[in-house]
């Protein structure tokens, strides 16, 4: 039996690792395929207090597992596939493993919303790529194209410009919704080119990507960028698949919590993109994990009838 089970090894995952572990709580972490989450696959993160000159976003997270680590979590690579919210102690089953658990914290993120138009899926990983950081050195002297006009299309446009010769910026309004500063950098970069009020609707290509073919939505007129490589980041998708009819989720999907990060289980918190709507960042995403990791200490000591410590901070 765990004291403790967290679902997801993104910053806000991690976190809770590393406060329910300061807790003696040995929590483990089933990280799920994407180790790191999504800030793993950032190239760089700026806004994250602490590091003045900026920090990979592999490189964060992975101190966050060794902090995790060095104080006691048990980080499992492996990938829960089934829960069984119904009963408690909570059933967590992995490809590998089955756990019992007093507590869960879900911090399952969010995965990248797909484009649907023809040749996307078939042309994934063969020109087609929602990870920059993971994909951009292929393009060296390419072009390629980035659908999107949010944070990730814009910082990630960017990033790419230090191995394509040129990127497209497609976007479907004439107008970013990119945070200021990442703009003026991207309106500055020569190599970057927008195109707007288009969409993307078809991925040319049989083997590898030869051209995106796109619409102007207000002129109709259809037309083909020549690149080798689409990167897209038109949002997100909450990983939710697996609470579906066991947890309340909003109608996008997200985890409902209250401020304390409790869902509608008793015992079960959620932290992180999983459950935020607005502010998808790292720093929210730490400060969830915290209050998760806190709340699940204090739902564990009231459950065995032991008083929850006052706490000084
Ligand atoms: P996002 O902010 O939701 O932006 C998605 C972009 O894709 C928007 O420009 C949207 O257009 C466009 N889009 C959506 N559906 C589309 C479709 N079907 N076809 C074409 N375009 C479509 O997503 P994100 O950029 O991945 O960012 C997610 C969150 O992480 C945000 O909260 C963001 O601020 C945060 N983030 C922050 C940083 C940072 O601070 N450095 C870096 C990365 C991400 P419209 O603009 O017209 O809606």
């Amino acid at each position: 039996m765990e004291e403790v089970i967290i679902i997801g090894s993104g910053p806000a995952g991690l976190t809770a690792a590393i406060y329910a572990s300061r807790s003696l709580l040995a929590p483990v972490v089933v990280t799920g395929s994407a180790l790191g989450g999504q800030a793993a696959t950032t190239s760089e993160v700026e806004n994250y207090p602490g590091f003045p000159d900026g920090i990979g976003g592999l490189d964060l997270t992975q101190l966050m597992q060794q902090q995790a680590e060095r104080l006691g979590a048990r980080v499992v690579m492996d990938e829960v596939v089934e829960v069984n919210l119904r009963q408690h102690p909570f059933v967590i089953k992995t490809y590998g493993e089955a756990y019992e658990a007093k507590a869960l914290i879900i911090a399952t993120g969010v995965s990248p919303r797909l484009l649907g138009v023809p040749g996307e899926d078939n042309l994934k990983g063969r020109g087609v790529s929602y990870c920059a950081t993971c994909d951009g050195f292929f393009y060296k002297d390419k072009a390629v194209v980035v659908v999107g006009g949010g944070d990730s299309a814009v910082v990630e446009a960017i990033y790419l410009t230090r191995f394509a010769k040129k990127v497209y910026v497609v976007h479907r309004r004439n107008e970013l919704r990119a945070q200021k500063i990442t703009q003026e950098r991207a309106f500055k970069n020569k190599r970057i080119k927008f195109v707007w009020d288009s969409v993307v609707t078809e991925v040319v290509g049989t083997d590898h990507v030869t051209g995106i073919r796109i619409k102007n939505i207000k002129s109709g007129v259809e037309s083909v960028l020549k690149a080798e490589g689409m990167f897209s980041y038109i949002g997100n998708s909450p990983n939710t698949q697996l609470f579906t009819g066991q947890l309340e989720l909003d109608d996008g999907g997200y985890v409902v919590t209250d401020r304390q990060m409790h869902t509608s289980v008793p015992g079960v918190f959620a932290a992180g993109d999983v459950q935020e709507r607005t502010l998808k960042q790292v720093a929210t995403a730490v400060g969830s994990g915290a209050m998760a990791a806190m709340e699940a200490e204090k739902f564990i000591a009231e459950l065995e009838g032991r008083a929850y410590p006052e706490r000084k901070w």
